[in-house]
């Protein structure tokens, strides 16, 4: 089979990039399913259904118009890179993950990105449910602190306002969503292995996931 790794962890854990540069030094595919929820709820709430409206919800979940091209994420041929990662897109993917036909319905369209030679893939429930065969695991995880600081210099970069303190509140209200929920919660695997990067570069966190993939 086509060789996984899969990263899980709660938000800003720098998973992400994290994935990301890892796929990038192994020449595979890479996949952020945390962004298919966050379409989700943009689409759901450009077309003005409930987030806890599970039926109607996983309607627009089975037929995303979106597409992943150039770096760019699009809906409905519309850039939505930047739109997906405000606050609100935030909060409501929170809110329609934890709907199991939304989950259900997003399901074929991850695993459609298992093609060779390998696939890097990070969200919440990749080595639980997505790939649950991965050859790798890791739980990739940070202090809710660190997380804050760190999404509040991205914000800032971007030229988006921010308040460090209620970016803490809703990491911590969304943490809470994502481990509590009945279906798929964040846990940590007793296959995966725990890489905390509150005190780790980067660099380090690539190297410690490389090692992994090599050994
Ligand atoms: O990773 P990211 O912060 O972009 O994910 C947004 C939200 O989507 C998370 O808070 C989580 O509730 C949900 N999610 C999920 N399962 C995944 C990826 C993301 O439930 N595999």
């Amino acid at each position: 089979a086509v060789p996984v790794v899969a990263i899980d962890g709660p938000s800003a854990s720098g998973k992400g990039t994290v994935a990301a540069r890892v796929a990038e030094a192994l020449g595979w595919h890479c996949l952020d399913s945390g962004s298919l929820y966050r379409l989700v709820a943009l689409a759901a709430m450009r077309a003005g259904i409930a987030l806890d409206d599970e039926a109607g919800v996983a309607a627009i979940a089975a037929d995303l118009p979106a597409r992943f091209e150039n770096g760019l994420i699009l809906l409905a041929g519309e850039d939505v890179s930047d739109a997906i990662r405000s606050e609100t897109c935030s909060v409501g993917a929170s809110k329609v993950a934890v709907l199991g036909q939304v989950r259900e319905a997003l399901l074929d369209r991850q695993r459609d990105y298992r093609i060779g030679p390998g696939l890097v893939a990070e969200g919440r429930d990749i080595g639980s449910v997505v790939f649950p065969d991965a050859g790798v695991k890791v739980f990739l995880t940070a202090s809710a602190e660190s997380r804050a600081e760190r999404r509040y210099k991205q914000l800032m970069e971007k030229g988006m306002p921010a308040n460090i303190q209620s970016l803490l509140k809703d990491l911590q209200e969304r943490d809470a969503r994502d481990a509590a929920r009945p279906v798929a919660p964040l846990v940590k695997l007793p296959d995966a292995v725990l890489l905390d990067t509150t005190e780790r570069s980067v660099d380090e966190a690539v190297a410690f996931v490389l090692d992994l993939v090599r050994a």
